[in-house]
């Protein structure tokens, strides 16, 4: 067994990961081992979809000293008028350079690519066996997220031999061999798969999209640099905070939060169930509403050759449809944990589904604060949502975290330096901040408490 010495061993060299390690690197001197069973930096985007790309802007994604894209606006395709989107290979290409430029250049960072991670500080390389044990003086779980993509796990329904169901990652290697195509899961996966069909001329009315639940969907338009012309998010985050605030009961929370344009939904006459921050543009939605094949009877339990079986009914298929599973979960909603726990770090979410920038401001917190009961208030975990519930739920405990970093300028100093906080920042380099923004900024903080408490009443009377 070889012996190796470290400040911190993490483990995970995925976006929160490599986010963590960043944020170490520049606030301290500490020397860090990373250990990941992939063979490079990036996490799930190295078992993604080709076709996938960022659900946000590439502007506030990746780690907190380096720029991901260049700021362009895209003027082509579903996205445009909004800032450029990674793909997944520019995301795996971006980290990659983050680790070898920076981390490694440094002499303060040792990576152990293809390792599996066991515990205690052990672990062994999946390629020549080779067993290491870590001595240092904190572990950093970047792991617990446990993102699961299609690609890497079966199916949790069963599928008959004969049937042809794939990952979507199998969707561009199609060449004209269906007549139509199944889309199961509605998450934004599922989107994305149909997206793919639209873009390549599928007619809608061969596609049939299982949606064992709808969705409040977020308007990429609202997640955006508000240096861009066309930005609305501080208006739109300070008229869903008004409307947070003054919302009578848990509908009228959603019927306010759809009228400011925070929240939108696939079918106006479907009451969506589920909000896992899945987001969409205009014209994304007007795509996807070309699919008439909805398919509303619950989860599927079985693909046969001839017919699928779900919750709630049977629908009929056959040997010239393609079946594609998109039923992943992605991001779980896991047991919120102590981030900060004697010589362990579990990193969480601490602002709604935003993990990298989550990672970012834990590293931070480590970095400048010395009191652990201290360092746990300041990032008390926002598990990641599911359920329409949880959007209030996360609206809240968002809420309260921001309230409590308010609280403490040194903290509101940090994030407004932060190229990963896209909502305090919000604005490239340099980009100065007009007087309408910053009003609609300074409402949204003065609604804050009240939205607080009007969102704790709302959740008590459930
Ligand atoms: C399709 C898709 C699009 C997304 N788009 C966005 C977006 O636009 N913006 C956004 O903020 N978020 C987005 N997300 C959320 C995304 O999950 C996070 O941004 C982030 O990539 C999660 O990173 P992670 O480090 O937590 O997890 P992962 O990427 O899963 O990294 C964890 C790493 O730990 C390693 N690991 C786990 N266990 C072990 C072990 N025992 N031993 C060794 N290694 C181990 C794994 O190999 C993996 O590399 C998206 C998610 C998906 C699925």
């Amino acid at each position: 067994m070889e012996k190796i010495q470290a400040d911190y061993l993490v483990v995970g060299s995925g976006a929160m990961g490599m986010a963590f390690t960043d944020v170490l690197m520049t606030e301290t001197d500490a020397t860090v081992v990373i250990v990941d069973r992939h063979h490079q930096p990036g996490g799930h985007w190295n078992d993604a979809y080709p076709y996938v790309r960022l659900h946000q802007p590439s502007a506030f994604y990746g780690v907190n000293s380096k720029h991901l894209g260049s700021d362009h606006v895209d003027t082509t395709g579903w996205n445009q008028g909004l800032y450029e989107l990674a793909t997944n290979s520019e995301v795996v290409a971006y980290f990659d350079q983050v680790m070898q430029q920076q981390f490694l250049a440094s002499g303060r960072v040792q990576y152990f690519p293809n390792c599996e991670y066991g515990e205690a500080g052990s672990f062994k390389s999946l390629v020549s066996g080779v067993e290491y044990q870590v001595k240092c003086d904190k572990i950093v779980n970047a792991t617990y997220m446990n993102v699961t993509v299609p690609s890497i796990r079966p199916p949790a329904y069963e599928v008959e031999d004969g049937v042809d169901c794939v990952p979507p990652n199998q969707l561009p290697r199609v060449q004209g061999q269906y007549s139509e195509y199944v889309v199961v899961g509605a998450g934004k996966t599922g989107m994305d798969a149909c997206l793919f069909l639209l873009k390549n001329n599928v007619d809608p009315s061969a596609i049939r999209w299982i949606m064992p639940r709808d969705s409040w969907i977020l308007d990429r338009a609202n997640i955006q640099p508000s240096s861009l012309e066309a930005s609305t998010t501080a208006s739109v985050f300070a008229q869903q905070a008004k409307a947070l605030a003054e919302a009578k009961d848990f509908t009228d929370a959603f019927d306010r939060a759809e009228s400011s344009g925070a929240l939108i939904r696939f079918d106006p006459n479907v009451w969506p169930t589920m909000y896992r921050c899945a987001t969409v543009t205009h014209l994304e939605l007007d795509q996807l509403r070309r699919i008439e094949g909805v398919v509303r009877q619950g989860r599927v339990i079985k693909i046969s050759t001839d017919e699928i079986s779900l919750e709630q009914g049977v629908i009929p298929t056959n040997a010239r449809t393609l079946h594609i599973d998109c039923s992943a979960d992605g991001l779980q909603t896991r047991e919120p944990l102590p981030v900060f726990d004697g010589s362990q770090i579990t990193l969480q979410s601490v602002r709604t589904c935003q993990q990298v920038f989550s990672a970012a401001f834990i590293a931070h917190v480590e970095a400048a604060y010395e009191d652990v009961e201290h360092k746990n208030e300041l990032c008390s975990p926002v598990p990641h949502p599911d359920t329409d519930v949880d959007f209030l739920k996360t609206s809240l405990a968002n809420s309260l975290n921001t309230a409590r970093w308010a609280e403490d300028p040194e903290l509101s100093n940090w994030l407004a330096q932060s190229r990963l906080d896209g909502f305090s920042q919000v604005q490239p380099d340099g980009y100065e901040l007009d007087e309408a923004t910053l009003q609609q900024l300074e409402e949204m903080q003065a609604v804050g408490r009240q939205t607080i408490e009007n969102i704790q009443r709302i959740l008590a009377a459930l």
